[in-house]
């Protein structure tokens, strides 16, 4: 599908290619022409994994992509993506005999992660591998301050080939140039005791715009791709333009007068003190549109901004127009999306009080997304 039926009521997510290689440019630009590792985990941030892995691996910049769930892997290699995959997760041996066999890079960090997957180079060869270091998020990763032997036994294991080492960084900027310079001391402690490390990346795309010294050999960026940024907007739009590179959208499925003293939604939190318009979409929290939107959010329909009122119920946003019917029942909404500064997710995240990265990755998982502009 290229464009939704206009008979079609129900909402929908639109992705747009061509925001989505826009930004890729823009993270070039940022990061000095480094090969690009996708993230695409999290259903690529709601935009869709294979859509949009799809359109991203045939761009010359990126490098290959990264996910944190087995499926997620295995989906990119059922949708036909041939580019390399790194999954940043612990695995069950026997996921992990699979994944080599289709090509799957494996993070590994965990002390018995030798031993256990060695096995597998038996019959696949030697195990392609990114080495995940803990340099102070305490999540994933091997600490630190004893990787060294852990590097030094994965480098001498036949079993393995060490393609990359990668760490995580807490995006907190006063303690980020300390993470790397942990990090920077391990590589070049394994790189004095001739321990070969691979390439090395940090960055998500805090880093890209924030600590260009941590762009090392790969950048890896999640939801600037997307077109959302990732820290401080102001400042990160004035260092390189991003492109929403999605909508979520709905049409108008009523447009009513209120009376003074009609009130909307559960909870009755709006009442009418004069005649006023209002208009539904049928879109609503179980669709990735937060509830919090009637703390200050706007949606777009035609030119018109609109403030949402009342209550965000699971499935229905109610608008409130004005002392003129503007809007009429089959107009298209615009509730997150490129088209007006308003509407840009990190805008309705901000006016919201969510974070942009929960709005990107609860859009409804069954809202059709449709590929625009191809
Ligand atoms: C999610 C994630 C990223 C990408 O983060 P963004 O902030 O979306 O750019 C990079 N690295 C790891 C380990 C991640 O989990």
């Amino acid at each position: 599908m290229t464009q939704p039926p206009p008979d079609r009521l129900d909402p929908w997510v639109e992705v747009d290619p061509h925001a989505l290689g826009f930004n890729v440019g823009q993270i070039r630009k940022l990061d000095g022409g480094r090969p690009i590792l996708a993230v695409v985990k999290n259903n690529a941030y709601g935009l869709d994994l294979a859509v949009t892995a799809g359109l991203l691996e045939p761009r010359p910049e990126i490098e290959g992509f990264a996910v944190v769930r087995t499926d997620e892997a295995f989906r990119l290699r059922d949708a036909g993506v041939r580019k390399p995959i790194l999954l940043m997760a612990r695995v069950s041996e026997r996921s992990a005999a699979d994944l080599v066999a289709r090509g799957i890079t494996l993070a590994v960090y965990a002390d018995d992660d030798p031993r256990r997957l060695a096995p597998i180079a038996r019959r696949h060869g030697p195990i392609p591998v990114h080495a995940y270091v803990d340099t102070g998020m305490s999540r994933m990763g091997i600490p630190y301050h004893r990787a060294l032997p852990f590097l030094r036994e994965l480098a001498a294991s036949n079993a393995f080939r060490i393609d990359g080492t990668f760490m995580t960084f807490t995006e907190e900027p006063d303690f980020d140039p300390e993470q790397l310079r942990r990090f920077q001391e391990l590589v070049a402690e394994a790189q004095g005791a001739g321990v070969g490390i691979g390439r090395l990346h940090a960055a998500s795309s805090n880093g890209v715009f924030h600590l260009p010294e941590a762009h090392l050999d790969l950048v890896r960026p999640g939801i600037a791709l997307y077109g959302a940024y990732p820290s401080r907007p102001e400042e990160e739009r004035a260092k390189a333009e991003l492109r929403p590179a999605f909508r979520l959208q709905a049409r108008v499925v009523r447009v009513e007068q209120l009376r003074p003293g009609d009130t909307v939604s559960y909870g009755r939190h709006y009442v009418a003190t004069k005649p006023v318009w209002v208009a539904t979409l049928p879109v609503g929290h179980a669709d990735g549109y937060p509830r919090r939107a009637v703390d200050g959010a706007k949606v777009l329909i035609g030119a018109g901004l609109y403030p949402v009122i009342g209550a965000v119920s699971a499935s229905h946003s109610i608008v409130e127009i004005g002392d003129q019917p503007l809007v009429r029942i089959g107009d298209v909404a615009t509730l997150l999306g490129p088209d007006h500064p308003a509407v840009h997710p990190n805008a309705v995240a901000d006016a919201a009080g969510v974070s942009v990265y929960d709005l990107l990755m609860h859009l409804g998982p069954m809202l059709p997304r449709i590929v625009v502009g191809l």
